[in-house]
């Protein structure tokens, strides 16, 4: 659990009064605890892809095959993002969710490498997740494809 940045949090009341939009990178730069907090907190493999938009390897994630009951939440926040009710086997080899928990998650344009995709992240705190499209194949229609290692398992959690 992410008692340092609770603390922080605590002790350094942010005012979200009058904040204006801002886009994904600015978000990052605005948390509430610095880029040494959280190199110490996070593995350089999570550090990678939740703070520079990396891409895990395919099938590498631990919660890839998780199918326990309970809710899957930000490595960086805690927050929950997404119920295990929503996780399905996509076959891509990383975890894909047909819906994320409303106001859970945020959603950023994303043309980079040749490809116009939708890029998920942290409503909470800005942390790059993965990316959503919209073949997926439940009623929702939606893909969430996420990278594990931005995840952390809260089993038998509910929001
Ligand atoms: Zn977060």
């Amino acid at each position: 659990m992410p008692i340092v940045l609770l603390e922080k949090s605590m002790a350094e009341p942010v005012c979200s009064a009058g904040e204006v939009e801002l886009d994904a990178h600015d978000r990052m730069a605005d948390m509430e605890y610095t880029d040494e907090e959280l190199r110490k907190k996070l593995t350089p493999e999570q550090y990678a892809v939740l703070r520079q938009k990396g891409t895990e390897a395919p099938f590498s994630g631990k919660l890839l095959n998780e199918d326990g009951d309970g809710m899957f939440k930000c490595a960086v926040c805690g927050t929950p993002l997404f119920s295990s009710d929503a996780k399905f086997d996509s076959g891509t080899g990383w975890p894909s969710f047909d819906q994320a928990l409303p106001g859970a998650v945020k959603y950023i344009d994303d043309n980079a490498h040749g490809m116009h995709r939708t890029e998920v992240v942290c409503a909470q705190c800005g942390s790059h997740l993965g990316h959503v499209f919209n073949d997926g194949p439940t009623k929702t229609g939606m893909r969430y494809c996420l990278n594990s290692v931005c995840l952390e398992f809260g089993e038998g959690e509910k929001k």
